[in-house]
């Protein structure tokens, strides 16, 4: 079980150990001030069913500087260290190669979905995609986990998520699988499979692929991993394949002419960059993202981390996740009684 890393006696868990080494990882949130008392919900979660056993550092990252309010009361509740960091302005920004009136046609096309008018969150995405792995307080890391307001853990983690990746040699981690909206990345399946001609070298021999598509590359499925939790090696994000495809990506203009997310450029580079057995799905954990739940359906596994979520809430296994796809691509075993979540 995952539990049974310790070298400490079989009963006792390893964070209780007093020279118990932690990793080389830290928790991670993008947030603006006004952000604060939703994302105090989110973070006092992960220190009750996670943190306050581990104690990782928590880095908070923000295109504003953050105010005393917001440093004061994040401080007091994370269990590690804490850091404050400002985004430079150049990945924060319309790059020199955007036209700006294009991109405010885009706004206007796409208004009626989404974020599809906000500048902001293309901004966002764009710095969640190419650059947030850059930042200066980050340096000092090789895993995180990314916490976003207005979530929620259900379940108790009682083993070191970080340790896991390593030792399993895992480079990327998700809760919940979707589908994209296909109007927010028209040509990114079009602009990836030309950097991927351009770049043959990049593709892995024992890749993903058929996680996102359903012919063999042809076309993107839309299925992607919700980033709003995620866990991962910044290894992955800085890897040549990576920086080069990013880039690749950032020329095209999608990030502004679309509305290219974050979760899809991830998804997709984790899905053709790296083996696939190096991603990860987390069956134990329970996590809330507005509309969707993960919730263990496995009723041992629910009572084993004191998970508090309604297994008939679980969305992992309806047809608009892609997690079902996950376990058939991989050949994984199913939970008992799937077939019974899939309505
Ligand atoms: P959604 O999950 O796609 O609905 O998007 P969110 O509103 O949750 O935003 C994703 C993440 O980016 C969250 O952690 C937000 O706090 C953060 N975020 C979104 N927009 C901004 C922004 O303009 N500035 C900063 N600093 N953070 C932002
Ligand atoms: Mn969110």
């Amino acid at each position: 079980s995952l539990q049974s890393n310790s070298k400490l006696p079989f009963d006792i868990p390893d964070y209780l150990d007093p020279n118990y080494k932690r990793e080389n990882a830290t928790f991670i949130s993008l947030a603006r001030n006004e952000d604060l008392w939703e994302l105090v919900d989110a973070i006092r979660s992960v220190e009750d069913r996670f943190n306050s056993k581990y104690k990782y550092d928590w880095v908070f990252l923000n295109d504003q500087p953050f105010n005393e309010e917001f440093k004061t009361v994040m401080t007091s509740l994370i269990s590690g260290n804490v850091k404050y960091g400002v985004i430079p302005k150049k990945h924060w920004s319309l790059p020199p190669w955007i036209d700006e009136k294009k991109a405010a046609q885009t706004r206007e096309r796409m208004k009626n979905i989404i974020y599809g008018d906000s500048v902001s969150y293309r901004h966002m995405c764009r710095f969640e995609s190419g650059f947030f792995f850059q930042h200066e307080l980050m340096q000092d890391y090789k895993y995180y986990w990314r916490v976003e307001p207005s979530t929620k853990l259900h379940c108790d983690v009682n083993f070191d998520v970080f340790k896991f990746m390593r030792e399993e040699n895992k480079d990327y981690a998700f809760t919940i699988s979707i589908h994209e909206f296909e109007i927010t990345i028209e040509t990114l399946w079009e602009t990836t499979k030309e950097f991927i001609q351009q770049n043959p070298q990049y593709l892995d021999k024992n890749n993903f692929m058929d996680f996102i598509s359903n012919d063999g590359g042809e076309t993107y499925n839309l299925c992607h991993f919700w980033t709003n939790f995620e866990v991962a090696n910044m290894d992955l994000w800085r890897s040549e394949a990576y920086q080069k495809y990013f880039e690749y990506l950032d020329q095209a203009g999608g990030f502004f002419y679309e509305r290219w997310g974050d979760a899809p450029v991830h998804s997709i580079a984790a899905a053709l960059f790296i083996p696939k057995e190096r991603v990860h799905y987390f069956e134990e954990i329970g996590y809330y993202h507005g509309p969707y739940n993960n919730c263990p359906i496995d009723d041992e596994i629910r009572i084993k981390n004191k998970c508090m979520c309604k297994p008939k809430d679980d969305f992992t296994w309806q047809d608009y996740s892609c997690t079902r796809r996950y376990y058939d691509v991989l050949g994984l075993q199913k939970p008992l009684g799937w077939e019974q979540h899939t309505g």
